[in-house]
Parts: structure tokens; sequence; C-alpha cells
């Protein structure tokens, strides 16, 4: 039994992917949150963890460097088997099954069709909030850097957030968990909450 406290009572350990993009920021929302981050590089240390986020980047490098270093084939096998993977920007159009226009690998295994740089090429950044019903009544903050957004979800998708004009920013498919937006560039930790929140039900 005490072993058994023990061990749900440790930290999380959260990896992030750090081949490219941002990696510092969404290490201080998980340490706010109490959480152990870990920078991620080499697909051997993906067994350790708890859950793994793929952070915003260019997704055509991100795809490369994962097939490169043998990511793309594992992650899409442990995320099929329950692991949990949190999705943002770049991290959100890898987890797609569906984007028009990306010839690269991809882990591709949510149900969801995405389209890349929906608000332009150019450095088009905003911040809007949304409400967020899974993160209470309070508006989320959801700053958005060159982002994607969903065209399509099948039903098993669950949308989470959309824009005022209805279309789908944010979604969760089981142990899957996609934003348009960057959460770790706000101060609201809510969203990396909710992800430890679908990490602990899926241990
Ligand atoms: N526009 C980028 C892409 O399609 C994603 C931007 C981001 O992750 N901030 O790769």
């Amino acid at each position: 039994m005490e072993s058994e406290t023990t061990d749900m009572s440790r930290k999380k350990r959260v990896g992030i992917l750090a081949l490219q993009g941002a990696f510092a920021e969404h290490a201080l929302s998980l340490q706010k949150l109490e959480a152990e981050a870990i920078a991620i590089r080499q697909p051997h240390e993906v067994k350790r963890l708890d859950g793994l986020i793929i952070p915003g980047g260019e997704t055509t490098t991100i795809s490369y460097l994962m097939m490169a270093y043998g990511f793309t084939k594992l992650l899409k096998e442990v995320s099929l088997k329950g692991f949990p993977i949190f999705g943002t920007c770049a991290g959100m159009i890898l987890l797609a099954k569906n984007v028009p226009g990306l010839n690269t690998d991809t882990i591709g295994v949510m149900d969801i069709k995405v389209e890349r740089n929906s608000f332009g090429r150019q450095v088009n950044s905003f911040e809007i909030p949304l409400h967020i019903s899974v993160l209470g009544e309070v508006p989320y903050p959801a700053v958005f850097v060159r982002a994607p957004v969903m065209l399509e979800a099948k039903p098993e998708v669950q949308i989470l957030a959309t824009l005022p004009a209805g279309t789908p920013v944010a979604a969760r498919q089981g142990n899957l968990l996609v934003s348009a937006f960057h959460p770790e560039l706000t101060s609201d930790q809510r969203f990396h909450s909710y992800f430890l929140n679908i990490i602990a039900e899926c241990s």
C-alpha cells in the first residue's frame, strides 16, 4: 500500500520533444504545476515518461528530425496504445491524420483535418480570450502564432475551443490533446493543468 501511495503522489514526468521549437516556456508552465519537465532528444527517453508535449516550431523541420531520430513510428505506436500526447501548433499538425499539402511522414493518429498557416504566412500573431468550458468560466488567453486550424473532426473528437466564428482550435481524442494556440506563451497554466489531468486519467 505504502509504495502505491508514494507512486501515485510522485511528480508526473512530462517530456517535451526538443528537436526544434519551444521548450523552455513549456518546462516553466509544467514546473509551476509541480510536474517534472524533461527535454526529449532520443526515442529511448520516451519510456520513462507519463506524457509528452510536442511543441510549436516548423512542422516540416520537426517531421524530418523525428524521422531521422526514429521518433515517428515509436510515437505512432505508443499513442495508439494510450500514451498521452499534447500537440501545440506544429504539434497539432504532426498529430493530425489529414494535412493537405504536407508531404512528410508524421505521427498522424488523430482524426482531424488541419490547415497550416491559416492566418497568413507573415508575422501574424494575435491573442484572443476564448471560452473553454473544460477550463472553467474565466476566459482563457489564447496566443496564435502562424497558427493552423481544424477544418474537420470525426465525431470521436471532442472540440474544446473554437474561435468566435466557430472554427475549432483545440480538441481532445482520448489520450490525445491538441491546440492551435500556444499555452506556453501565457501565464495561465490551465491548459497544461488539463493535460496533467489527462495523464492522471490514462495512468
Ligand atoms: N506555421 C507552422 C507550421 O505549419 C506552425 C507554427 C507554430 O508552431 N507556431 O509548421
